[in-house]
């Protein structure tokens, strides 16, 4: 198997170009299995994730002396959406990254199903957590073992129905080799819709309760993004929902949108609430959202 090989020499093999510095962080979890540079509470016990309920209290968080989160509170319910929206550096990647134990609050709690993560076992707090982003990082093997990563161990037929609901089962099977082709250096033998639809099937494989989407802010050809929108319903459905969201469908489906300044939650509401104010919200609407300045 792939991930056979020592921690050191499966990151020297990947040989990537960690530009975006979440990214990184990210990746680095992912490939070691392991908390870097995160002391784990002693005793610790796992999350129980019966719902799947997130909530920020009071969050405060900085990057060495940089402020990212100056008091942030809002729950992300079961089964919803819940947009996180904002101009750049509000705070919004800065959420995910906390979730995930890559950084924890200098202050106030973050908790899921009212556990407060940091008192938890890293690996569950991680479990009940599946990311998925335009740039979700495939890594230079086969499709099957691109999708097997979400579940180490899953059979033949769980791949497969991770495909299927993914939108990709289709085009995997018009690849030359099938679920052993090769997806090339980053997934570059494969378009950017594919390559967001293996990270997908990636996901559903993962099947956690909880989803961070970091929406796509370059956009695919419309037959390709009908293609990986329906299968990003498929994975939402049923789960608690986190997006960074940068299109304007997207907004209007949300349960809930939370409106992010400066760390701070600056509104929050539905599309047609937010939009009907004159507020930030409604700024961002015409400058941000593909679709600008639609009625709410
Ligand atoms: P964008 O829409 O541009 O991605 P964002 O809303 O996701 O922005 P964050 O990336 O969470 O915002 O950043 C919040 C603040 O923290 C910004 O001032 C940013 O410069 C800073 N920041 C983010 N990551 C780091 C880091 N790794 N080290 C230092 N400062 C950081």
């Amino acid at each position: 198997l792939l991930l056979a090989y020592d921690p050191a020499r499966r990151l020297a093999r990947l040989n990537v170009n960690l530009s975006n510095n979440l990214v990184g962080v990210r990746l680095m979890y992912e490939v070691l299995d392991r908390a870097v540079g995160e002391t784990e509470t002693a005793g610790s016990a796992p999350l129980a994730v019966p719902e799947g309920r997130v909530t920020f209290e009071d969050v405060r968080f900085h990057y060495g002396e940089t402020p990212a989160l100056d008091g942030l509170s809002f729950e992300a319910r079961p089964g919803e959406i819940t947009a996180l929206v904002g101009p750049s550096g509000a705070g919004k990647s800065t959420v995910f990254g906390l979730l995930e134990r890559f950084y924890t609050p200098n202050a106030g709690a973050i908790r899921i199903d009212g556990q407060d993560i940091r008192a938890a076992d890293t690996a569950s707090v991680r479990a009940a957590l599946a990311f998925v982003s335009q740039d979700t990082f495939l890594f230079n093997t086969t499709v099957r073992e691109n999708i097997a990563m979400g579940r180490p161990g899953a059979d033949e037929a769980a791949i497969r129905q991770a495909a299927i609901e993914a939108n990709a089962h289709e085009f995997i099977m018009g690849l030359d080799q099938g679920y052993d082709s090769e997806v090339g250096e980053g997934g570059g033998r494969l378009s950017g819709g594919q390559r967001q639809r293996i990270a997908i099937a990636r996901a559903l494989l993962r099947d956690a309760p909880i989803l961070l989407l970091d929406e796509a802010t370059s956009a695919l050809d419309s037959e390709s993004e009908a293609k990986v929108q329906a299968a990003l319903a498929n994975l939402m459905r049923g789960r608690t929902t986190l997006v960074i969201a940068h299109r304007l469908a997207t907004v209007r489906e949300a349960a809930q949108i939370v409106v992010m300044d400066r760390g701070r939650v600056v509104e929050r509401g539905s599309h047609g609430e937010l939009h009907a104010r004159d507020g930030l919200y409604r700024r961002l609407c015409d400058l941000q959202f593909n679709g600008s300045g639609a009625a709410s």
